[in-house]
């Protein structure tokens, strides 16, 4: 089911996710409806944050759905190695709209569970190290905007909610 995506300013999406205690039948269809919502909003990437579920799993996928290989989902994923750093621009599904250049490490190892409890382990340089620390971000109440410097956050913010504020212009 593809599920409503929060936008800039719900509570939810500012605040640290609580990590998954345990895999239970509920989780399946949750990441599900995850996977759904990002091919259906045609992003790379979708935390449980954005719709609405204050818990640590992540789903990415750099081939926004052509590529079943592709799909990423890791619950309660903590970094093991960060290095370098890239400067690219990037958006985000729950500011639509606007974009802006964000410093990210060039490459990452990340570790985790799949949606079974296996544990996984995923190394990723440029896009993908992007995506993770993208989606680690939202798990900790962080988005792309509150990593700005303050004078371009308070401009683009300021866009952004005008641009909420306007149900016309709801995607
Ligand atoms: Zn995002």
């Amino acid at each position: 089911m593809v599920r409503p995506i929060l936008r800039y300013g719900d509570q939810v999406l500012h605040r640290r996710a609580d990590p998954v205690a345990a895999i239970t039948p509920e989780i399946g269809p949750l990441i599900d409806d995850m996977v759904e919502t990002l091919h259906d909003a045609k992003g790379i990437g979708l935390a449980a944050p954005q719709i609405g579920v204050s818990q640590r799993i992540f789903v990415i996928d750099l081939s926004v759905g052509r590529v079943p290989s592709e799909l990423i989902v890791l619950i309660n994923p903590e970094f093991i190695q960060r290095d370098g750093l890239q400067l690219v621009e990037e958006g985000c599904l729950s500011v639509p709209g606007i974009h802006a250049t964000v410093a990210r490490p060039a490459a990452v190892t990340i570790r985790g569970v799949d949606r079974h409890g296996t544990p996984r382990t995923i190394e990723g340089q440029g896009l993908l190290a992007r995506a993770v620390q993208h989606e680690m971000d939202h798990l900790n109440g962080i988005l792309f905007l509150d990593r700005l410097r303050p004078v371009q956050r308070f401009l683009l913010t300021r866009r952004a909610r005008a641009q909420f504020r306007r149900p016309a212009l709801a995607q």
